[in-house]
């Protein structure tokens, strides 16, 4: 099978324009919002009981606050005990580094082959395309991940990759990249297919490639969530299992995974819990009849440092990455995931990508809120996501306070004539006799200012027209 090395097109600086077409696109819209609804609802079944939710939510927060209070030193300790129990730990600053990691694990391997499992860090990486480039091919093994890298696109959403797709559309694109395959629409049969395509790359592949959810410092254990098996296919019959994530996804002990799990399940699909939770703890032992005969980790950096310096940033990073912020969040919804250009989309994405590539290039998603506070309604372990996305505003915009470095990017929104606006604005308002006046002027000269003034009023109806257009529909 020759599946396509995914497009490269990460490039949050054509949000607004690729907002504007997804916007534009009633089938996208129609199609997200139906998802949507459906993961809104799936949740809601679980947490019903709102004391029930928020007594465990204020369980998991504390975990991943513990956690990141601690970072260092719970790197450490399962860097230690992840190597006695013979994985070999890689740290990677960036994509680069954690790119060449991998590389070098499949020349000794002597691998042309990746049978991957989800991973949002490997997209994170574009370790599928960093691969191709040198001739080893990485087959998704996720049936979204899947259908998306046939159609050489990206993830639309963390959990739910190919959400953005219909089953007819599916169907096409399996009829045409899938050899003796004939046109499908029906799930069960277009599932079938693709396990069947799967199945023998789980066999012919050296190497297995998997994310992970969260890793247990004392134990030196790797978890993993999954519905579909996948996971712990490519975890255990390749002979080698080369596992990435975040520096982030640490917790101390043990008895913390079960409440984030218990919150990941249920805020992602829905599900009290998943199909597989796979606990890894080593590569294949003397006598043991599977599990891969070699087991790497590669812990990414990628700009995770950053947020953990700034103690204002650092709730980021106590992310699960269970989507719920996305599948609730309004503007989401309607414009659905690769309009943002990043791994990461959403209100998760707006947060996390000003960190991993800097604030230069994805100064928009900040401001891709009404900051109506669905997300951190439902974040299940607590995090400010209003508050974090409002101090990325004033971090493309100003250069930092006293006492804080400098964010990658920091400032590279500001505008001279926006600062000048607000200097003169201050200066006004400390001398209310020249306010008052000044106001008065202003209201009489509003009538000759132009409708559309560029910048936000180019994408939003004014409140008097949207009002006059809701009123005309009420009559
Ligand atoms: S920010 Fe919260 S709601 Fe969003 S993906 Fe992360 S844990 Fe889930």
């Amino acid at each position: 099978m020759n599946a396509a090395a995914p497009l490269h097109f990460v490039d949050p600086r054509r949000f607004k324009a690729s907002t504007q077409a997804a916007v534009a696109d009633a089938h996208l819209r129609a199609s997200f919002r139906q998802a949507m609804d459906f993961l809104q609802q799936r949740r809601a079944v679980h947490f019903g009981d709102r004391a029930g939710f928020e007594a465990l939510r204020a369980t998991g927060e504390a975990i991943r606050r513990h956690a990141l209070a601690n970072l260092p030193e719970l790197l450490e300790r399962l860097e230690t005990n992840l190597v006695a129990r013979g994985v070999q730990v890689h740290w990677a600053r960036d994509a680069a580094e954690a790119n060449a990691v991998f590389l070098a694990i499949a020349r000794a391997a002597g691998a042309t082959l990746m049978a991957k499992g989800k991973s949002m860090v490997s997209e994170e990486i574009e370790l599928n395309h960093r691969m191709a480039e040198e001739g080893i091919e990485c087959v998704e093994t996720d049936m979204g991940e899947y259908i998306v890298q046939l159609a050489g696109e990206r993830p639309s959403h963390i959990i739910m990759p190919a959400i953005h797709k219909t089953r007819q559309q599916i169907g096409r694109l399996f009829a045409e990249k899938l050899p003796a395959t004939g046109y499908t629409e029906d799930v069960d049969e277009l599932i079938a297919i693709g396990r069947r395509v799967l199945r023998e790359q789980f066999r012919d592949a050296p190497i297995g490639v998997s994310g992970v959810n969260f890793m247990i410092a004392e134990t030196g254990t790797l978890a993993l969530v999954e519905n579909e098996g996948n996971g712990r296919m490519c975890t255990t019959v390749p002979e080698v299992h080369v596992a990435i994530t975040g520096i982030e996804k640490v917790i101390e002990k043990l008895e913390h995974l079960f409440p984030l799990y218990a919150l990941l399940t249920r805020s992602a699909t829905g599900q009290a819990v998943s199909t597989y939770l796979n606990l890894i703890t080593g590569p294949r032992r003397e006598g043991e009849l599977d599990g891969p005969r070699e087991l790497h980790l590669v812990l990414l950096d990628n700009g995770r440092s950053q947020a953990f310096r700034e103690a204002a940033f650092r709730p980021t990073l106590q992310c699960i990455r269970c989507g719920a912020c996305m599948n609730h969040c309004p503007v989401y919804a309607r414009i659905g995931g690769l309009a943002y250009g990043t791994t990461y989309p959403g209100p998760i994405g707006s947060i996390v990508s000003p960190h991993l590539l800097g604030l230069e290039p994805t100064q928009d998603l900040p401001t891709a809120s009404s900051l109506c506070g669905a997300c951190a309604e439902v974040c299940p372990v607590g995090i400010p996501i209003p508050e974090l996305l409002v101090q990325l505003r004033r971090a493309a915009k100003h250069e930092p306070d006293p006492g804080h470095g400098p964010l990658a990017g920091q400032g590279s929104a500001k505008d001279w004539r926006e600062a000048l606006a607000w200097k003169a604005w201050a200066w006004l308002n400390e001398r209310p006799r020249l306010y008052r006046p000044a106001v008065a002027l202003a209201r009489r000269l509003r009538g000759l200012a132009p409708r559309n003034q560029g910048g936000w009023t180019a994408h939003r109806t004014p409140l008097r027209l949207a009002a006059k257009g809701l009123r005309e529909r009420l009559r």
